[in-house]
């Protein structure tokens, strides 16, 4: 039994991670600022004995004790990143040096949770960890992208200055119950439009590609990195299974059963064109590792998560 941070921990991943945890039987000090996490991720939580709810920004010194910390802390979907840029990267940055200086403290191994997006517009593809990426630095994703790989950069530092056990995933597109339905991603834009039946908002000609990965595939996934004591990273972890965003529009409509039109908004700027993850890595380092969920399972989940949360919601 371990003491685990989870920074982030009321937020999307955060609240399955913090699940998983405490079935496993560790303690789990869950860390949030609430910019993007939710009290409702988790409240089934709240009462557990080994759960503690620590209200608390990372761009503040951290001051607890742990074994293990996993470092998601950062808003993920490009709304949400992009309402206070600044903000962002200074999460992604000065967070990550108190989290780091936190595990070099403890003596912790710390996971930190970056993203696909530093490879940003790709010319490589399928992406392999090799590949160094194709970022704007001064884009509206930047704040986002270039966060990422300062904080890729800061782990890897602490691991070869100070001896740091770091391990560095790269999570591509994930969803699951609990997205938020308002945070404009695109599964959670399109299922709550579809169940609604409001027109599925396409950007661009929606011939742009994401692979998408169920979330129960991706936790197993970042506990076993975490767990294993070979490989540092970075390693990718997603589902190569890759798909339009119109073809996504398709299963949307067809597991929802709803009539809803398709309309296309203005392609956002630096959107990058293709994404999918090779996965050989993680396969080699993670015993066999790879998601289970394919697209239909997962979005069938989804969607009758998100059925209840517009229940909720019109009461
Ligand atoms: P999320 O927005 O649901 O969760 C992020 C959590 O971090 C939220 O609870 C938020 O309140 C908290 N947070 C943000 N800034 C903070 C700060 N300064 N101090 C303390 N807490 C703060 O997003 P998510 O999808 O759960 O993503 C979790 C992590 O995984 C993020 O670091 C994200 O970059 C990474 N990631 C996610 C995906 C994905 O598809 N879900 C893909 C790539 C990377
Ligand atoms: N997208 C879309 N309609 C939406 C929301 C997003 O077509 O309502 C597109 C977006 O332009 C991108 C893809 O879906 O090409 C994935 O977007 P998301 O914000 O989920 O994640 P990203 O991978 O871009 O960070």
């Amino acid at each position: 039994m371990k003491t685990i941070l989870v920074t982030g921990g009321a937020g999307f991943l955060g609240s399955h991670l913090c699940d998983r945890l405490l079935e496993r039987g560790d303690d789990v000090l869950c860390l949030d600022n609430f910019v993007t996490g939710r009290k409702a991720n988790i409240k089934h939580l709240l009462e557990h004995p080994r759960f503690e709810l620590i209200r608390h920004d990372v761009v503040r010194p951290v001051f607890v004790e742990a074994d293990q910390i996993y470092n998601l802390a950062c808003p993920a979907s490009p709304e949400a990143y992009q309402w206070n840029p600044i903000k962002t990267i200074k999460t992604s940055t000065v967070g990550t040096v108190n989290v780091l200086g936190l595990a070099k403290r403890c003596q912790a191994r710390i996971l930190h949770a970056s993203t696909s997006e530093v490879y940003g517009d790709p010319e490589v593809h399928p992406q392999t960890e090799d590949y160094w990426g194709h970022v704007n630095p001064l884009g509206p994703r930047s704040c986002y992208d270039e966060g990422k790989r300062v904080a890729e950069s800061l782990c890897m530092n602490y691991h070869l200055a100070h001896g740091v056990e770091v391990r560095i995933i790269r999570i591509f597109n994930t969803y699951g119950p609990r997205m938020d339905p308002k945070d404009g991603r695109v599964i959670s834009n399109f299922i709550m439009q579809a169940l609604r039946g409001d027109p599925l908002t396409v950007y661009g000609d929606g011939s742009q590609t994401r692979s998408f990965c169920y979330v129960d595939d991706l936790i197993e996934g970042m506990m076993r990195m975490m767990d294993q004591d070979e490989e540092i990273g970075p390693v990718n972890l997603g589902n190569p299974g890759e798909y339009s965003m119109l073809e996504l529009t398709e299963h949307v409509l067809a597991i929802t059963g709803s009539k809803s039109e398709i309309i296309h908004k203005e392609l956002p700027a630096d959107d990058p064109q293709k994404r999918c993850p090779d996965i050989t890595k993680a396969k080699q380092v993670l015993d066999n590792w790879e998601p289970e969920y394919p697209l239909k399972d997962g979005l069938q989940k989804t969607v009758e998560y998100y059925r209840s949360v517009v229940a909720e919601m019109d009461g």
